[in-house]
Order: C-alpha cells, then structure tokens, then sequence
C-alpha cells in the first residue's frame, strides 16, 4: 500500500516580491489562502496515508 512520507503544505500563494523569473506568478493572481479547516482535513487525510512529517510553509 502506498504510504505518504511527508506533507508540505504551502499556506498561502502571495509572495511579497516580483522576481521576473519566478515560476509562481501566474499562482499568485488568485492570491489563494488555505482556511484552518482546509489544512485540518488535509493533515487528517495524510495522517491516514500514513504522513508522520508535515510542514507549513509560505512563498518567501
Ligand atoms: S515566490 Fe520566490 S521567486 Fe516568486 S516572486 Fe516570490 S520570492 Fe520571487
């Protein structure tokens, strides 16, 4: 059965900055945020997967 190792999990899609070469722009439009909730269901679905890492993150 396929286990998960780690989880990231990238909160937010707003970056500061505007680095011309940056691959993540285009994600950036939407300005996208996960809620409490999003991250919670999240976390329980890869604990079930068997995730024992999991790490939060932002752009920059
Ligand atoms: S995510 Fe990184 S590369 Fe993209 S604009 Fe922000 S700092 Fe620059």
């Amino acid at each position: 059965m396929f286990k998960l190792k780690d989880l990231h999990i990238r909160l937010t899609s707003s970056c500061n900055m505007s680095c011309p070469h940056c691959y993540a722009a285009d994600w950036f439009k939407d300005h996208t945020k996960l809620t409490y909730d999003e991250v919670q269901s999240i976390v329980f679905q890869a604990k079930n997967l068997g995730c024992e890492k999991v790490i939060l993150k932002r752009f920059s």
